[in-house]
């Protein structure tokens, strides 16, 4: 077979691709009739395709290079770190230097007394380990009974078995045989959707106490954990009322259960705080980390647990472990990142300077005549698309009709967004200037007039 490069031409490539490549989340009949799209190098928040084009990346890949592509320091740490130790396993009594300087950084990064990380390669991975965890916790204190994990409709906890249960993906449910037993759902507090005539104020009380009537129902001696994201990602970025979150500390408080915070998206500076949880002023006992740990570049994930969760794990032998949990070269990866983040400033910068130039331009797009809300908090917004804006109605298709056309317009602007249903989000590197801010705007907006009379040619608007 002849080598297959760079250099070669973007049909083979796809040809190649179609025919032995199963891609995630994609219907495979689609890309062998349209062709994927080959990318071959990034630089900032660009992509560069095997066309030659410059896509803006306002994705940052899937939420997680958030301090942008193209940093050399972190492939130096690599390949420093796999001459010197490629792989040391770190069961039975043994432990090396990057996992252990990444542990500790991450007690002095993480809130409160969450000062102990077991690892993983992934989101999916970390939160199988939560759910295994939060049980066997629960066992060793003398509460076996304490076995359910309450989540909530459209969260997105990963795709194994165990966290796609956790993730309350209906989609995702109905394949496979899912969900486990033992994973309770709650309603999101998506007020945009689902809030009918109620105030966001009163819309998020109500969604929150869904959790305590589902604690009472359940019964407090029956019920683990609370599992939530602190700002729905994949779900289609959804921003809670502000009175959401402090209702479900105060019900956690109340009742003795544990707070997992799903940081894999909002960990590591997304929301303009370190953490998510930070952002909306919780204290959760878990918090599940990946993506922009490494900021993509190696796959790493991990639980962050309290002094008293990994005291009572810690005291007998969790029978649990993954061959690359504290992966050496992940590890160097990932330190290096975090020092990259920290002393360039980049969380505080997108804080104070480029996350509110961000949000001034990003709320304009409520302006226009086929978008109902633009939120955004931090580097993560989403733009709700609606035919008729003071109704908040839904268009007369099947949802995500509309979205996948303006995703389309997207695409051939050399922009990527993604489309959840019919919300447009964004999730962009931290990095990102505000020259390439109002690149981005300036292409979505393009993009919505496109899609819009795309739209109307359909009759849909
Ligand atoms: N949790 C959340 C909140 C996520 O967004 C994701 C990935 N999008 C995951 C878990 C799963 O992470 P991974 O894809 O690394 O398994």
């Amino acid at each position: 077979m002849a080598t297959i490069t760079n250099h070669m031409p973007t049909a083979e490539l796809q040809a190649l691709d179609a025919a032995h490549h199963v891609h995630p989340f994609s219907t495979q009949a689609d890309l062998e009739k349209s062709g994927v799209r080959v990318i071959t190098g990034a630089k900032g928040v660009w992509l560069t395709d095997s066309e030659g084009s410059e896509i803006l990346d306002a994705m940052a890949g899937l939420w997680c290079v958030n301090i942008g592509y193209g940093r050399d320091e972190l492939a130096d740490v690599a390949a420093r770190q796999m001459r010197e130790l490629p792989y040391y396993n770190t069961f039975f009594m043994t432990s090396h230097v990057p996992v252990i300087a990444l542990s500790a950084k991450l007690a002095e990064l993480a809130p409160g007394d969450l000062n102990h990380t077991f690892f993983a390669s992934s989101g999916s991975e970390a939160n199988d380990t939560n759910l295994r965890l939060v049980r066997t916790y629960w066992g060793e204190k003398g509460k076996p009974s304490k076995q359910v994990i309450i989540s909530r409709w459209n969260a997105y906890h990963g795709s194994s078995v165990g966290s796609a249960s956790l993730g309350g993906m209906k989609g995702m449910h109905a394949q496979g045989g899912l969900p486990i037993p033992g994973i309770h759902y709650i309603n999101q507090p998506d007020w945009w959707s689902e809030g009918g005539d109620m105030s966001p104020e009163d819309f998020g009380l109500a969604r929150a106490q869904e959790l305590e009537q589902a604690i009472i129902d359940l019964g407090e001696d029956n019920v683990a954990a609370f599992i939530a994201e602190p700002i729905q990602g994949a779900g289609g970025v959804i921003i809670p009322p502000e009175t959401y979150w402090p209702e479900i500390q105060r019900i956690c408080d109340k009742y003795e259960i544990l707070l997992i915070a799903d940081e894999v998206i909002c960990g590591f500076g997304r929301t303009g705080s370190w953490f998510g949880s930070q952002t909306v002023g919780i204290r959760p006992d878990i918090m599940t980390i990946a993506k922009g740990l490494s900021s993509g570049y190696q796959p790493i994930g991990g639980s962050i647990l309290s002094d008293e969760v990994a005291a009572v794990i810690g005291a007998t032998e969790f029978n649990h472990g993954y061959t690359y949990s504290g992966h050496p070269v992940a590890s160097a990866v990932a330190l290096e990142n975090l020092r990259i983040l920290e002393e360039e400033k980049i969380v505080d910068t997108l804080r104070d300077d480029t996350g509110p130039y961000l949000k001034a331009k990003f709320e304009e797009m409520a302006e226009h005549p086929m978008v109902g809300e633009a939120k955004i908090i931090g580097a993560m917004g989403s733009l709700a698309l609606t035919p008729d804006k003071g109704a908040r109605a839904k268009f007369a298709a099947d949802a995500g009709t509309v979205g996948y056309m303006v995703r389309e317009r997207c695409f051939a602007n050399n922009l990527v967004m993604r489309h959840v249903g019919d919300r447009m989000i964004i999730s962009p590197p931290l990095t990102i200037t505000k020259g390439e801010i109002d690149t981005l705007i300036a292409r979505a907006w393009q993009s919505l007039d496109e899609g819009m009379a795309n739209v109307k040619d359909a009759g849909l608007f």
